[in-house]
């Protein structure tokens, strides 16, 4: 008999040779009706009626024949489906002779994982990123945040890893896709990625592990026959007929009728690229706002109470919304970074946006989390958006606050920040604490760079948010703006093939492409557009 037992309760300091012991008291039977049992997923609970915080676990068990299951446990069981099982491995169809092989641009999370598919389907994909490798990638970025020398092609958001790569590297995603995830996860571990990320509800990775994943995703994927190429950009689509022949990069020329676009959604030259060739593209709602630091002992308070501090407990986690009301929209918090840095992002010159990473330890004395406003296209009615068609006003939205953030500090890349308070209080804070998770940042005026609506949303939600977490003094927070990239502002349109309707052959795919957010959802769309490639050539 084999099934799943949920609500096991574990210490925090259990051992996997407790497991059979665990669960022969859940099920009141002798241990060794036991045969095999394994931990499936993790969560903490630490809330304060309990004597001490504890893992709530779900376990797979398979029991000797003579094993009878109590009634009263029913609700906690689970009988065994295939929904732990990963993707089915790629089919290998066989490129017709004289079929270009397809091609990949973008070695973000989606681009990085639909290479991986179509290499282990045996057909050799090339992957082409604008940045450089992820180890070459790092000290540009790492001497942009301490200098402000900005690389174009080489920043946060660009280069191999994507925008994921210098990220918080929270796997969590809201995607029912479980096998799909499931196949992505085991290609993390078999890439380097600790298998806890198998079974913890909350994994996390950090950027230096995704750094090390990374590279190896590259390797696995050139050791199936991928080719990988750096420092490489498309510029132009080559079409014919309402279908894509080729690809340019610069004055490079690339024969094609399969591209998988994975390109994010910062790399606003694509989408101009994509309305210039007719590309059905859609306007599509986003949020901005600010990122808050706060200091990571008191959200550890606000969430394990007397438990903070517990040495099993890791940095925490929180989750506030807030619906509209008195002449303020909806907010929320968002891409929550425990333990983690605020970062300046930027991938073009004159422009920059904040984010939130953190490395595997999460072991900053800072927390932070963007608090968002939904941004509806209604807002963006205003002609100066529509200057470039509709399908981008909200691109334009997104780039005039960046523009008025960068210059708002002086234009050097300085993030411009503010103690809380002052912000609530509609004031220039005179300085800021020289202990904070980005320095590179000065204080400057909100007012100036955010849409009205946004700043008084935020004023009027940010302490009732903070309250209802409890423990997070608005005296010593600070927040830095402005958050504007937590989604993408454009949708390219595809059909049920995974296609663009009008430009045949393209497989937009990924946050770029509109339909994901996040490391997960868009390695897990990079997987399927890889699949519907597949599909297309069998
Ligand atoms: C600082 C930060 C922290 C984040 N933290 C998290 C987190 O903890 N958890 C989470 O789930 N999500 C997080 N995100 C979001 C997550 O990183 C993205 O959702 C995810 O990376 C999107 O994957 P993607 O492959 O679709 O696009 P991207 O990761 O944006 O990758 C696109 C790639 O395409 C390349 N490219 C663009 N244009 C071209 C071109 N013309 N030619 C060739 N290459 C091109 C880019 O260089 C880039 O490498 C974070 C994002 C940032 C910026």
């Amino acid at each position: 008999m084999k099934f799943i037992l949920r609500q096991l309760e574990l210490p925090l300091d259990y051992n996997d040779e407790d497991l059979p012991a665990a669960a022969a008291r859940r099920l009141k039977c002798d241990v060794e009706e036991i045969i095999h049992v394994e931990l499936v997923k993790r969560s903490i609970d630490a809330r304060p009626r309990r004597p001490a915080p504890l893992f709530i676990a779900a376990v797979k068990l398979e029991m000797a024949a003579r094993f009878r299951l109590p009634s009263w446990l029913k609700k906690d069981i689970e009988e065994l489906s295939d929904e732990l099982g990963s993707a089915e491995s790629p089919v290998k169809p066989a490129l017709k002779s004289g079929d270009p092989r397809p091609v990949v641009v973008g070695a973000g999370p989606a681009g990085l994982m639909a290479a991986w598919h179509l290499a282990m389907a045996g057909l050799k994909p090339i992957l082409i990123e604008r940045g450089d490798r992820a180890d070459r990638r790092k000290p540009v970025v790492d001497n942009f945040w301490r200098t402000g020398a900005f690389a174009p092609e080489n920043n946060a958001l660009y280069g191999e890893g994507g925008a994921g790569l210098f990220s918080d590297g929270k796997l969590t995603a809201r995607s029912k896709d479980r096998p799909r995830i499931r196949t992505f996860f085991e290609t993390l571990v078999r890439c380097g990625a600790p298998r806890d990320i198998l079974i913890d509800a909350e994994p996390h990775l950090g950027s230096d592990v995704l750094l090390e994943v990374v590279a190896s995703m590259r390797q696995l994927i050139e050791a199936n026959g991928g080719e990988t190429l750096y420092n490489t950009a498309l510029t132009d689509l080559i079409c014919e007929n309402g279908a894509i022949i080729g690809i340019k990069c610069g004055d490079k020329e690339l024969s094609c009728n399969r591209l998988i676009l994975a390109t994010g959604h910062s790399a606003r030259d694509v989408y101009r690229l994509l309305q210039n060739k007719c590309a059905s593209l859609e306007s599509k709602p986003l949020a901005v706002g600010i990122r808050l630091e706060a200091p990571q002992a008191q959200i550890n308070m606000s969430q394990y109470g007397r438990f903070a501090g517990h040495p099993r407990l890791k940095a925490a986690s929180y989750r506030v919304t807030r619906r509209p009301e008195n002449n303020a929209r909806a907010c929320y918090s968002f891409c929550m970074c425990p333990g983690g840095l605020v970062i300046c992002c930027a991938s073009e010159h004159g422009a920059l946006t904040t984010n939130g990473m953190s490395y595997s330890g999460r072991d900053s004395i800072w927390g932070n989390a963007a608090f968002i406003v939904p941004v509806e296209p209604g807002d963006f009615a205003d002609p100066a958006f529509a200057a470039s068609g509709k399908e981008l006003a909200g691109m334009l939205f997104q780039e005039k606050i960046e523009k008025a953030a960068f210059t708002a500090t002086g234009g050097d890349f300085v993030v411009p920040a503010l103690m809380l308070a002052d912000f609530l209080a509609d004031k220039v804070s005179a300085s800021l604490p020289a202990n904070r998770s980005c320095p590179r940042s000065k204080p400057a005026s909100f007012d100036n760079i955010l849409p009205d609506f946004v700043t008084r949303t935020l004023r009027q939600s940010i302490p009732p948010m903070l309250r209802e977490l409890g423990s997070i003094n608005i005296a010593d927070c600070i927040v830095y703006a402005a958050e504007t990239r937590s989604s993408s502002s454009v949708r390219i349109l595809r059909d049920d093939s995974g296609q663009s309707p009008t430009l045949r052959g393209l497989f937009p795919t990924g946050e770029g492409a509109g339909y994901a957010g996040g490391i997960v959802s868009s390695a897990v769309d990079g997987l399927k557009a890889a699949e519907q490639l597949i599909e297309s050539l069998c």
